[in-house]
């Protein structure tokens, strides 16, 4: 007898890629990435007609190269097919994680956190909050309350770093620890009850201040760690409790490090970069292929990245990967390998 086991969790699986415009540094030169329909990737490395095509697919390519194009995502079109829904989970009770990869400067932070100026720059993180503020209005306090609880990590060289910690505190080390009911924590990471999305707004502008800052005092690039922001939901009425959790990533820059130049430290801080990364994938991709009640073979616990990420990533939680990429044929390269992990994710 065949057993029919459907894959529980691939439908909670979306990978998505997003094309960003030339920048500055890129003029001049040709575009080497076209879709042709919402969910189709070509990749032109414009040497061989016949070979020099490649094609992918993905449940959503979002065009955001050209804004005089009907067809470009702006940051409300990607709020409004994936922003809307992880709220919609949130307030369901369910897990949601947003991971945003590619190598540095393909768009991470922009589809992520974006620009403050002007409005319509902002990112998926602060269109979320303020969406979910405003929904909170509309509630009946009377028979429901939701309080929103926000904490805001890095993790570097696997390290985790608080990016709430008040000024005048020193930073203790952190570590990832499971709770039998609790599930899995940061044990020591400061987290903020937050009332309305003002104060989101001015703890955003904290964590990302702190972390500038602790790049430069590193003397690394912010590039090479994965940034967490996390906001927990708590509904309760009617004698009974809900949580979910989401948590939003900016992930560290996939790019390959040069070997020229790089030594001792940097090459370790890649390594581990590239482990974490390929971990991350691992995780997704056997979440996609397994039923839910395996996922206890998946190895979340190689990398503090999918420990942290556990639960927003397992079970019922509904996982969405954004691959951002360069349309520039000198990232040819690192746009290929981006191409192919988010394949890998599917
Ligand atoms: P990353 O975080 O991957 O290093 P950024 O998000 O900082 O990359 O993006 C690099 C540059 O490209 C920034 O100047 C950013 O404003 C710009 N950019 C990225 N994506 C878009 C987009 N979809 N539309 C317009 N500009 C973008
Ligand atoms: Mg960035």
């Amino acid at each position: 007898k065949t057993v029919c086991m459907a894959p529980a969790s691939s439908g909670n699986i979306k990978v998505c890629v997003r094309l960003r415009p030339f920048i500055s540094r890129e003029e001049g030169e040709r575009c080497c990435v076209l879709m042709p329909n919402d969910t189709q990737v070509l990749l032109d490395d414009g040497q061989d007609m016949s070979t020099s095509v490649r094609s992918f697919d993905y449940d959503r390519a979002y065009w955001s190269f050209d804004d005089t194009n009907p067809r470009c995502a702006t940051q409300q079109t990607l709020m409004d097919e994936l922003g809307e829904a992880m709220l919609d989970n949130a307030l369901d009770g369910f897990n949601n994680c947003l991971c945003a990869y590619g190598q540095t400067g393909s768009g991470k932070t922009f589809s992520v956190l974006g620009a403050d100026d002007p409005p319509e720059s902002r990112g998926l993180l602060p269109r979320i909050l303020q969406e979910l503020f405003s929904r909170l209005e509309h509630i009946d306090t009377q028979a429901e309350q939701v309080q929103c609880h926000v904490s805001y990590l890095e993790i570097y060289n696997e390290q985790i770093r608080d990016l709430l910690l008040p000024m005048n505190e020193k930073p203790a080390k952190l570590t990832v620890r499971h709770h039998p009911t609790l599930g899995i924590y940061v044990a020591g990471l400061t987290t903020n009850a937050v009332s309305s999305y003002q104060e989101v707004q001015s703890i955003l502008d904290f964590g990302t201040k702190a972390r500038s800052v602790a790049s430069t005092n590193m003397n690394s690039a912010s590039s090479r760690s994965h940034c967490i922001f996390t906001f927990n939901l708590l509904k309760s009425g009617g004698g009974r409790e809900q949580r979910a959790s989401v948590n939003l990533v900016d992930l560290a820059g996939s790019e390959r490090q040069k070997k020229t130049g790089t030594s001792g430290s940097q090459l370790k801080e890649g390594a581990m970069i590239n482990q974490s990364l390929s971990n991350l994938a691992l995780v997704i991709n056997k979440l996609a292929s397994f039923d839910d009640g395996k996922t206890d073979f998946v190895p979340f616990r190689n990398s503090k990245l999918t420990y942290i990420l556990q639960e927003s990533l397992s079970g019922n939680s509904k996982t969405v990967l954004i691959a951002a990429l360069s349309p520039a044929f000198s990232n040819l390269e690192e746009t290929l390998g981006t191409l192919k992990f988010a394949q890998t994710c599917k």
